[in-house]
C-alpha cells in the first residue's frame, strides 16, 4: 500500500481501501485528479486537467470488494509541484511516526521530507495545520489507550491465566473520573521461566516514557540460561522516586517470591530513589551497580583505555583470587584507582 500500482481489474476489500491507495497512486505519479464521481459503490476520477487519464471502479454486486472497471493510465499533463490530494490530514497520517518520534519536527524538515518523497510544496500554512493534527492524532490514540487499560487488564487475566495485572487509579478532584495512576504487569510465562531457567541475578531500571502523559516505566529484567534477556516484570508510574520504587519491588517481592528466599542479587544504575527503597525493603539483599555506571564515574578521575580494560577485567573474573589478581595489577598501573 505504500507504492500501489493500479490496473483494469483490480480488487480491493472495499472502498475504503481502494480510496486509499487510489490518493497514494495519483500522489505517487502524479496526476492531479478531480472526482466526476463520487458514490458509495461508484467512483469516477478523470485528470483535472482533462488529458484523457480515467479511472472508473464499482463495487462487484452482493460484495463489499471493489473493482477497477475503466483505466486509462496515461497523464501527459505538465509537472506542478502541487498536488491537492496531498493534504495535510494525509500528510499527518503518513509521516505519524515520525511526528511522533519527534514532537518538534521543524516546519522546514517537513517540507522536505514531502517534496523529497513526492515532490509537492507544501505552504507554510498547510505545514502546520499537518503539525496540528499529527498531534491531534497522537493525543486522542493515546487518551483512547489509556482509557482500554481496564479492559486490557481484565483480557489478561482471563486468558492468560497465573499471570498479575495490577491497575491503581487515584480521584484527584471530587466528582471526576479516576485517572490513571500505576500499572503492574507480569505474564504467567515471566514468573515460570525466571524461577526455573534464569539467574539470580536481577537488572533493576527506569526509564522516561515519552509521550503526552509522561510518567516512568520501571523493569526487572534477568538473563536466562542462553545468557539471553529475560524479562520478569514492569511497573508504569508516576515518576521514578523513593516511594514507586517501593511499590513496584514489594510488588514484585509478593509476586514472584522473597529475594532472600530467591538468593536474588539486584543489580543497577544510581536509580533515583532506588537505594533507599532497597536499603528499606531489603536490607540484607545484595546490590551491585552495573559496571558500566562505575567506570563513568571511575573515569573522570582515572583515565586511559588500560586502565578501563583493567576495571572490565575485574568486573568479569569468576573467582576471588583472580580478582584479586586484577585488583593487584590496577594498584601497579594507578596507586590511586
Ligand atoms: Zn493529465
Amino acid at each position: 500500500m505504500s507504492n500501489p500500482e493500479l490496473c483494469k481489474g483490480m480488487k480491493f476489500p472495499n472502498g475504503k481501501v481502494f480510496r486509499a491507495a487510489l490518493r497514494e497512486y495519483v500522489v505517487r505519479k502524479p496526476v492531479d485528479i478531480k472526482f466526476k464521481l463520487n458514490e458509495k459503490t461508484k467512483v469516477s476520477i478523470h485528470c483535472k486537467y482533462e488529458c484523457g487519464w480515467r479511472v472508473y471502479a464499482s463495487q462487484i454486486a452482493g460484495e463489499l470488494t471493489f473493482q477497477i472497471k475503466t483505466m486509462v493510465p496515461t497523464c501527459t499533463c505538465r509537472r506542478t509541484f502541487k498536488h491537492r490530494q496531498v493534504t495535510s490530514t494525509y500528510v499527518a497520517r503518513k509521516y505519524l511516526d515520525d511526528f511522533n518520534k519527534n514532537h518538534y519536527w521543524a516546519i522546514s524538515g517537513v517540507k522536505h521530507r514531502v517534496m523529497q518523497d513526492v515532490y509537492v510544496d507544501l505552504s507554510i500554512n498547510r505545514v502546520y495545520r499537518t503539525k496540528r493534527k499529527a498531534r491531534e492524532f497522537i493525543l486522542g490514540d493515546e487518551r483512547l489507550q489509556y482509557g482500554k487499560l481496564r479492559d486490557y487488564t481484565e483480557m489478561i487475566r482471563v486468558t492468560n491465566v497465573g499471570s498479575k495485572v495490577i491497575l491503581q487509579t487515584e480521584i484527584t478532584e471530587p466528582n471526576t473520573q479516576p485517572k490513571f495512576k500505576r500499572m503492574y504487569v507480569r505474564y504467567n510465562a515471566q514468573k515460570v521461566g525466571f524461577l526455573e531457567g534464569c539467574r539470580p541475578p536481577v537488572g533493576l531500571d527506569g526509564y522516561h516514557l515519552k509521550g503526552k502523559f509522561g510518567g516512568h516505566i520501571l523493569s526487572a529484567t534477568v538473563r536466562d540460561g542462553n545468557d539471553n534477556i529475560f524479562p520478569i516484570a514492569l511497573g508504569v508510574v508516576e515518576q521514578e522516586n523513593n516511594d514507586s520504587w517501593v511499590w513496584f519491588l514489594q510488588t514484585f517481592a509478593d509476586d514472584i517470591g522473597r529475594p532472600d528466599e530467591l538468593n536474588l542479587v539486584f543489580i543497577s544504575d544510581r536509580q533515583k530513589g532506588l537505594i533507599p527503597a532497597m536499603e528499606m525493603l531489603f536490607p540484607t539483599i545484595e546490590h551491585r551497580f552495573c559496571v558500566k555506571y562505575i567506570y563513568n564515574n571511575f573515569k573522570l578521575n582515572f583515565k586511559g583505555l588500560e586502565l578501563k580494560a583493567t576495571l572490565w577485567k575485574c568486573a568479569t573474573v569468576t573467582t576471588v583470587r583472580e580478582f584479586e589478581k586484577r585488583m593487584q595489577d590496577m594498584k601497579e598501573l594507578d596507586k590511586e584507582a
